[in-house]
């Protein structure tokens, strides 16, 4: 829905680091998202007038909506206020890219209403302020395949340097969300700061392996690539049974398995529709047991990113 003064925004949850790309990978979905409506309004500024399905600041400094929406609209120099109303499904602190999604957003849509000044590209380092809301840190991550869709490799980040890759059309990703939560900011004060020359050599391999396999639909080598030896070993430890879930969802078909985000989702990799549901299936039985609540969610990569409903 949209005319001049207001629309209808979908927004993509989305997979950061995608194993071995910390802060760098990233990759958007099209069966979790959220809803937001953006309307024009005669007050200067952004009030978020409206948000369900969270408990999340409505002031306008404290939600990444409002704040990565002022820093686009003064970049623009623009008096024009907006009203902005968020329906969450991404529930924040998932590891889904909660925060990104209405960054990204709050972002497109206000831009869309400007009669759209500024590309998705150059909407990234706006949504990136409400990433530093959320975590402390501008990563672009998250909000870079909210924006574009698909998978997006953030080659540098001074200058931000954001490419677009493409994917194999059969690429399907299972995510389980147990329902705990896992702040960025807590996840990443554990992460280490340095890393050994050996672990590097392996992690930029299989990067590069990862892109090279992406451009050349090669399944066999994007699973050979799903591999992170740098934040995995560290971060898994918050994560319930992380290691069963990614041993038993390789042996039914995944090509790879791994932290998505922060966590405490756990996200898989898979050729076709029907192994990314046998891996749902791998994740249900173990996760039961353990007595603690998930959602699993299953879906292809969304290719557009942001869209209006
Ligand atoms: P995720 O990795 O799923 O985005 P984060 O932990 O990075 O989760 O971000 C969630 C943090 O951002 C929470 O502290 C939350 O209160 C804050 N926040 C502010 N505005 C929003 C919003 N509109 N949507 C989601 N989180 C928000």
């Amino acid at each position: 829905m949209s005319n001049n003064s207001e629309i209808e925004v979908f927004c993509p949850g989305t997979i950061a680091n995608v194993s071995c790309g910390f802060d760098v990978m990233g990759l958007a979905l099209d069966g979790i998202g959220d809803r937001m409506l953006i309307r024009k309004s005669n007050q200067k500024g952004i009030s978020i007038t409206k948000i369900e399905g969270q408990n999340l600041p409505l002031e306008t400094q404290k939600n990444v909506a409002g704040v990565a929406g002022l820093k686009l609209l003064e970049h623009l120099n623009s008096d024009q206020g907006f009203e902005i109303e968020i329906y969450k499904n991404i529930k924040a602190g998932s590891g889904i890219g909660s925060s990104a999604a209405s960054s990204a957003g709050a972002v497109w849509g206000i831009n869309f209403l400007l009669g759209e000044p500024l590309s998705r590209k150059e909407l990234i380092e706006f949504a990136m302020e409400g990433e530093r809301l959320a975590s402390g840190v501008a990563h672009a991550d998250n909000v870079a395949p909210a924006l574009l869709g698909g998978f997006t490799l953030v080659r540098s980040y001074e200058p931000l340097d954001v490419i677009s890759l493409p994917h194999p059309s059969e690429l399907y990703a299972t995510v389980i969300h147990p329902q705990i939560e896992v702040k960025t900011a807590d996840s990443r004060r554990i992460l280490k700061q340095n890393i050994t020359m050996k672990q590097a050599i392996t992690q930029w391999g299989n990067v590069g392996g990862l892109v090279a396999g992406l451009f050349t639909e090669d399944y066999d080598l994007i699973s050979r690539s799903l591999e992170d030896v740098i934040v995995e070993p560290i971060r898994s430890i918050l994560i319930p049974e992380f290691d069963r879930i990614k041993s038993s969802s390789k042996e039914v078909g995944a090509l790879g398995c791994g932290i998505s985000g922060s966590g405490p989702s756990v996200f898989a990799l898979s050729k076709g529709e029907a192994t990314a549901k046998a891996v749902a299936e791998q994740m249900k039985n173990i996760y039961i047991p353990l007595g603690i609540d998930f959602e699993i969610h299953i879906s292809k990569i969304n290719t557009e990113g942001v869209k209006q409903l």
